[in-house]
C-alpha cells in the first residue's frame, strides 16, 4: 500500500530544491509607505497600492459608515438577496470613469476574467494571448475551452502571423493581454493591438489592474492613456490595487454588461461584494477624481527613482557587483533583473535587514527572477533615496 498523500511532501520539497517555495510575511497595522514587519518599521516598495488609499481615512470611515448601515456581508448571490444600491452606485461612477455605457462588480478581479473569457468565447473560439499575460486571464482563457495561442510579449508581427493562419478556422477571436504588465511594468501596445483587432474581426479585452487609478490624465487607465477610449472594447480592472479595496469590473456597452450578468458565472453563482468594499472603492473613485495631485505625485516618484536606479546600475567600468538589469518600464513597477532565484532572495532579504522592504519575484511566477519594486504617491523623496542607497550597498563587491 502506497500512502496516497505521500506525493505532497515529495513536491514541496521538488519546490524547496529549485528556490521556488514561498510563504507569507504578516505586515502589521496599516498599509502605507510604511509598514511594521517583524515588530520593525520598514519602508515598503512592494504593494499595489499605488495612490496610498488602502489606508486612507476617508476611505476607511466610508467602509466603517456602509458596515453600519449594511451589514458585514452581502448575504448572498447579486440576483437574489446579495444586490445593494451601492453596487449600482459603484458600477456607475466605474462605467463614468470609463466613459462606458455600463459596468459590473465581481468579487475580485481573478474572478471578473475567469468568469468574462469564458462567457464571451467557446470551444468554437480562438483566444490570442500575450504570454505575459496575468494568472487569471491565462486561466480563464483554458476554462473557457478556446483555442489558445500565446503571441511572443508585445510582439505585433507575431500577433499578425497568429492572426493570418489562424484566424480564418473560428467563429469569434478574441484578444487578451494585461495592458500595464504586472510583473514587468512595461505597457502592451494597445493602438496596434486595436488596428490588428479591427482587420481581422477580433474582440478585445484589455486588464487594467495596474492601470486604473494609475494611467491616462483622469486615471481611467491605459486606455485613456493611448487615447483609445472610443474604440470598441471590453475593459476589466480590479479595485484592489490603486483603489485600494477589494473587487474586480468589467466596463463596456450596455449590451455587455447585461449579457455577463446573464452568463457569467463567477459573478451569478457567488456572493455579492461586501458593503465595505464596495464603499471604500466608491470613496476611493471621488478621491481619484477630486484629488488628481496624488497621481501627479506618484509620476513625480516614479521619475525621480527611475532616474536614480539608473545612475546606481554598473557600468562597464564598475565590474564587482552583481548583474542588474533595470527592464523597460513606463508605470509604478519598476523590474530589477537578477541571474538567478538564489540571488534575488539573498539581495530581497539584506534590502529588508536595511529596512526596506520589495518583492523578490521568481519563476515559475516570471521567466527570469527579478526584484519588483512598486512605488507609491505616497512616499517621501527620503524614502526612494534610502532604497536607493540600500540597493547600493547589497549589490557592492563585499556583499557577495
Ligand atoms: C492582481 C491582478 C488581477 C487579479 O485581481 P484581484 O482583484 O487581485 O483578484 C488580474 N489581473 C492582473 C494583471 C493583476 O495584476
Amino acid at each position: 500500500m502506497t500512502d496516497p498523500y505521500a506525493w505532497i511532501p515529495q513536491s514541496l520539497d521538488t519546490i524547496h530544491r529549485a528556490h521556488w517555495h514561498r510563504q507569507v510575511t504578516a505586515i502589521a497595522g496599516l498599509p502605507g509607505a510604511v509598514v511594521t514587519i517583524n515588530g520593525r518599521e520598514v519602508i515598503n516598495f512592494a504593494s499595489n497600492d499605488y495612490l496610498g488609499l488602502a489606508g486612507d481615512d476617508s476611505v476607511i470611515q466610508a467602509a466603517i459608515a456602509a458596515t453600519q448601515t449594511y451589514g458585514t456581508g452581502a448575504t448572498g448571490s447579486r440576483l437574489i438577496t446579495g444586490h445593494r444600491d451601492l453596487h449600482t452606485q459603484l458600477e456607475q461612477a466605474i462605467a463614468d470613469l470609463k466613459r462606458t455605457e455600463a459596468a459590473i462588480v465581481f468579487s475580485s478581479g481573478y474572478l471578473a476574467n475567469l468568469g468574462t473569457i469564458s462567457a464571451i468565447v467557446g470551444s468554437r473560439d480562438l483566444i490570442l494571448a500575450d504570454q505575459y499575460n496575468h494568472s487569471s486571464l491565462k486561466n480563464g482563457a483554458l476554462l473557457s475551452g478556446a483555442t489558445v495561442i500565446a503571441y511572443q510579449h508585445a510582439d505585433m508581427a507575431d500577433l499578425r502571423h497568429h492572426l493570418q493562419h489562424h484566424r480564418h478556422r473560428h467563429r469569434r477571436c478574441l484578444i487578451v493581454t494585461d495592458t500595464v504588465f504586472s510583473m514587468d511594468g512595461d505597457l502592451c501596445p494597445l493602438p496596434e493591438i486595436l488596428d490588428l483587432a479591427d482587420q481581422f474581426e477580433c474582440m478585445v479585452l484589455v486588464d487594467e489592474a495596474h492601470g486604473t487609478g494609475v494611467l491616462g490624465h483622469t486615471g481611467a487607465g491605459c486606455v485613456e492613456h493611448f487615447g483609445c477610449r472610443d474604440r470598441p472594447l471590453l475593459q476589466m480592472g480590479t479595485l484592489s490595487k490603486a483603489l485600494g479595496s477589494l473587487g474586480g469590473y468589467v466596463a463596456g456597452s450596455a449590451d455587455l454588461i447585461d449579457f455577463l450578468r446573464n452568463r457569467a458565472a463567477t459573478w451569478i453563482y457567488t456572493t455579492g461584494l461586501s458593503p465595505a468594499d464596495t464603499a471604500a472603492a466608491i470613496a476611493a473613485l471621488r478621491i481619484l477624481h477630486s484629488d488628481p495631485h496624488r497621481r501627479t505625485h506618484l509620476w513625480y516618484n516614479i521619475a525621480h527613482l527611475k532616474q536614480a536606479i539608473a545612475d546606481l546600475l554598473p557600468t562597464p567600468t564598475h565590474r564587482a557587483t552583481i548583474p542588474l538589469c533595470l527592464l523597460p518600464s513606463a508605470s509604478p513597477i519598476l523590474c530589477l533583473e537578477v541571474d538567478a532565484a538564489p540571488t534575488v532572495l539573498r539581495l530581497g532579504q539584506q534590502l529588508l535587514e536595511m529596512g526596506v522592504f520589495v518583492s523578490a519575484v521568481r519563476p515559475p511566477t516570471v521567466p527570469t527572477s527579478r526584484l519588483r519594486i512598486t512605488v507609491m504617491a505616497t512616499h517621501q523623496t527620503e524614502q526612494l533615496n534610502q532604497l536607493v542607497t540600500s540597493l547600493k550597498t547589497a549589490i557592492a563587491p563585499s556583499h557577495r
